[in-house]
């Protein structure tokens, strides 16, 4: 089959890899008919996700239809049509009864080195390194799922694949991202970062009863469609964005901030470049943490702080006197997936969201490397890319302009 594989940092590519097997009776096989490209994925291409091998299968974004399955899968049926949530829940041990799924106790086969680095070993996840277990992932035409009746969750009949796709991964992270916000009647919820993250983020806050919502981000398509959710928006290279965020919520400050940005943030002035200085070290700093320290200096005091934003190791300068001085709580983590997607399957059903529309970029599996090229320069207005790993390039049609509103 073909495969999006990791080739090195800066590199992936697309290579022909022994089609995958059933290796335990609790395995499904999902032939992918669509996968995406996600943030978290330029981590792992950056090189800023320790333990990626040559050759790895990536993308944790995917779903299709069942074609074989064990002989211990009792729930999932063969054609099953299915997505696939990104953290791997056995179902059964202590986090997963609780629906922390991504943290289960049982799915990361290597936990050692997650044990060294973080203390304790959260979930495996799908194409995501071997810290997390090592699984290939779904940019591929075929892919090898565990414990499928704990994670395979059968979409209804009526939803396109575009429309449930992002219930894998960025729709319940912007979800629980705004759930982490502990939103009340009134609230103002800044968020860093208008990626698929961000902005799903934005959307999920005004679910849970925000009454404004204030983005911030540098590409004016990205602001453009944050205000097409309903925020607010302020460029962070034009304007001061710690004196905006006090100005717009009467001097008080936002009721909580998101950090949909991650260890890949971009800063100007010194902290900036002695982040990117230490970082290329990956020893010094493995992580800059810009967004991270302008949502503790945002936010106003006792308030919240959620950060749906991958950090991986370690980074410095982070205001831990303004965090404690002024009284703030920190939320954050991989998403639950299973626990939200039930809730969200209801919302894409009644029209309250549409996922579809932040697509710019409707591509082969082929042209994968184009496509995480201009996803991590976010040339061409791309906002976020979905995969047809069966396409053929040739009678490719061009993706049409995303939508304004719905
Ligand atoms: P993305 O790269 O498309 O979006 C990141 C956005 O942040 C970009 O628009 C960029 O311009 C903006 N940005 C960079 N520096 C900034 C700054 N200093 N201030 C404000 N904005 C800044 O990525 P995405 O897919 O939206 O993912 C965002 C983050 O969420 C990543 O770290 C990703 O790994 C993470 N993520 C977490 C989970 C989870 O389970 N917690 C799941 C999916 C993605
Ligand atoms: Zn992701």
């Amino acid at each position: 089959m073909k495969a999006v594989v990791w080739q090195g940092v800066g590199r992936v590519g697309v290579e022909t890899v022994p089609d995958p097997q059933l290796l335990q009776p609790t395995d499904a096989i999902v032939r992918v008919t669509k996968t995406a490209i996600c943030g978290s994925d330029l981590h792992l291409l950056d090189g800023y996700v320790p333990s990626m091998v040559h050759g790895d299968i990536v993308g944790h974004e995917f779903m299709g239809e069942v074609v074989e399955v064990g002989p211990e899968v009792r729930r999932v049926k063969v054609g099953d049509r299915v997505i696939v949530p990104f953290p791997i829940a056995c179902g059964k041990c202590w986090y997963c009864e609780k629906g922390l799924t991504s943290l289960c106790d049982n799915s990361n086969p290597n936990p050692g080195l997650a044990e060294k680095l973080w203390g304790y070993s959260p979930a495996g996840l799908y194409g995501y390194s071997h810290i997390t277990g090592g699984y290939a992932g779904g940019q591929a035409q075929f892919a090898r799922t565990v414990y499928a009746d704990a994670n395979l969750y059968k979409v209804p009949d009526g939803l396109t694949d575009e429309q449930v796709l992002f219930l894998t991964d960025i729709l319940p992270t912007g979800f629980m991202g705004a759930e982490h916000c502990q939103i009340e009647p009134g609230d103002v919820v800044a968020v860093f970062g208008c990626g698929p993250v961000g902005l799903f983020g934005i959307a999920s806050a005004f679910l849970l009863g925000a009454e404004r919502v204030i983005a911030i981000d540098r590409f004016p398509e990205r602001l453009e469609m944050a205000r097409t959710y309903g925020a607010e928006t302020i460029n962070y290279e034009e304007e001061n964005v710690f004196e905006l965020l006090k100005e717009k919520t009467g001097g008080r400050g936002p009721d909580s901030v998101m950090d949909a940005v991650g260890l890949e943030a971009q800063a100007h002035g010194f902290l900036g470049v002695a982040d990117a200085v230490k970082q290329t070290t990956r020893v010094l700093e493995s992580d800059r943490p810009h967004a991270l320290r302008a949502a503790i200096m945002a936010c106003r005091k006792g308030g919240t702080v959620s950060v749906p934003g991958v950090y991986g190791g370690l980074a410095d300068k982070i205001p831990v006197g303004a965090f404690m001085n002024k009284g703030l709580t920190m939320k954050t983590g991989q998403t639950h997936v299973h626990r939200y997607l039930d809730r969200l399957t209801g919302y894409i059903e009644r029209g309250e969201i549409d996922p579809t529309r932040i697509i710019t970029h409707r591509l082969t599996l082929d042209e994968a490397p184009h496509a995480y090229h201009i996803f991590k320069h976010k040339h061409d207005g791309c906002i976020k890319c979905v995969l047809d790993p069966w396409a053929d390039p040739a009678d490719h049609e061009p993706t049409p302009a995303p939508q304004a509103q719905g």
